[in-house]
């Protein structure tokens, strides 16, 4: 007996072997992909959804988002990043609590599952609230608190915040319901703490087989000013101390050199590229077409809504596209089930779950989505991998699944009780930014 038969969908499975099935049936049992085929043998379900009109994908995977700045969303726009930093966001967060991050969480999963994500990896503050809310709403997560120091006579590792947070939720939540949630290690920035630090967690990560998670040459002054003080880049100086040893991911990358690229390539570095964050925060470009002609692994994400506005990881996916063929000149840089790729696959791998997410294929999680093609803006779908890429927006995912459990289904949500999201979004604001 089957768990859930959808039967009728065109099937956008990311996998190379039959990357586009018309027709397809998609078995789901015990929460994972029992088949995707045209053609399925004759057995009951327990549910049945006829997807006619609907395409399936794997659910999308976010690699770099900050969910709880879901609170700041068009608090502080049109900022160059250093005051947007340092004069908007650092007093907010000075001011946040842990019940805080908890419903900024909620609101942003609300909007994520909404949108067809899956999955986070997650850098924030107060981990074992994010831990929490992820638990409650029922994504995958790969979270992380975010190492921060700029004293280093002031630096105790062992009696730091972060240190003991990362242990509580290192007993507590890494692994939890198999595996769903793991913690990465964190370091913020380079420009945001020192070498002594970067050793530490790298240490720590690579003690506990955790991932290391880092923005990195996000801006063309972050790099100038590492390259004056160390006489080195900040991949360099980072990779130097031991911080890519480990399954790494490193947002942004916008101003990378040759060199940069090479010891990512050598590292196994995923980079999460973020193009609307850059763009809005004049950040600039990243060099994407490069890093995949030179073999780095780039995925997608959101950051913090803070700079984006919004969690919609379709506009991520046309935008890198359109960017790199418009930076290019080159319309072929980047194809639709390249810039999917990165989305699903590619975030797989980064978060270290490419064995169960980021495919429709038996045997991985059944946490996926169904995008209604059925609407005015998706028809006629002629190609379906392009219509994801280029014409699908977020507000088109009408069912978004983990592990053989609707979470989302046409406005419905099953986990996050959007009701409570909003009471308690509207007392955050009260006390956070009308006091
Ligand atoms: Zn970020």
């Amino acid at each position: 007996m089957l768990d859930l038969l959808i039967k009728n969908c065109i099937a956008v499975t990311m996998d190379d072997e039959a990357p586009v099935i018309s027709g397809a049936c998609i078995g789901v049992r015990e929460g994972k992909i029992a088949f995707v085929t045209p053609d399925p043998a004759d057995e009951p379900a327990k549910r049945v959804i006829d997807a006619a009109g609907k395409i399936a994908m794997p659910g999308l995977i976010n690699t770099h988002s900050h969910a709880a700045m879901a609170l700041m969303r068009g608090y502080a726009d049109d900022y160059v990043l250093q005051t947007w930093l340092y004069d908007y966001v650092f007093p907010v967060e000075a001011r946040l609590t842990e019940e805080d991050i908890y419903w900024g969480m909620q609101l942003a999963m609300a909007e994520m599952l909404a949108s067809g994500t899956v999955s986070i990896t997650d850098m924030y503050m107060y981990l074992p609230s994010m831990a929490r809310s992820v638990a409650d709403a029922g994504l995958y997560g790969n979270l992380s608190n975010a190492a921060m120091c700029f004293d280093p006579a002031a630096y105790r590792y062992d009696t730091d915040k972060v240190t003991q947070q990362n242990r509580e939720v290192l007993r507590a939540y890494h692994g939890f319901d198999g595996g769903r949630i793991r913690l990465d290690a964190a370091i913020h920035a380079e420009y945001t703490s020192f070498p002594q630090v970067w050793r530490d967690y790298a240490a720590f990560a690579a003690e506990n087989g955790l991932n290391m998670h880092v923005h990195l040459s996000e801006t063309k002054k972050e790099h100038g000013e590492c390259v004056e003080k160390y006489g080195k880049t900040p991949a360099a100086v980072l990779a130097e101390n031991g911080v890519f040893d480990v399954r790494a991911t490193a947002a942004h990358c916008v101003w990378v050199t040759d060199g940069d690229l090479d010891i990512l390539r050598e590292k196994n570095v995923t980079v999460a590229h973020n193009p609307v964050s850059n763009l809005k925060l004049g950040s600039g470009i990243a060099p994407v077409g490069k890093m995949l002609e030179k073999g780095v692994r780039v995925s997608l994400g959101t950051d913090g809504v803070c700079s984006n506005n919004s969690h919609d990881l379709f506009e991520e996916i046309k935008l890198t596209a359109l960017l790199q063929k418009g930076v290019s000149g080159d319309p072929r840089q980047i194809p639709a089930r390249e810039a999917l790729r990165m989305a699903t696959r590619a975030g797989a791998y980064a978060q270290r779950r490419e064995d169960s997410l980021g495919c429709l294929k038996a045997g991985y999680d059944a946490s996926l989505i169904l995008v209604d093609a059925d609407r005015p803006g998706l028809m006629p779908v002629h190609h379906p991998e392009s219509a994801l890429a280029y014409s699908a927006r977020g507000g088109d995912v009408c069912l978004t699944m983990v592990r053989g459990r609707v979470l989302y289904e046409n406005g419905v949500f099953t986990t996050i009780d959007i009701e409570r999201v909003r009471a308690a979004l509207s007392a955050v604001m009260d006390r956070l930014f009308r006091s």
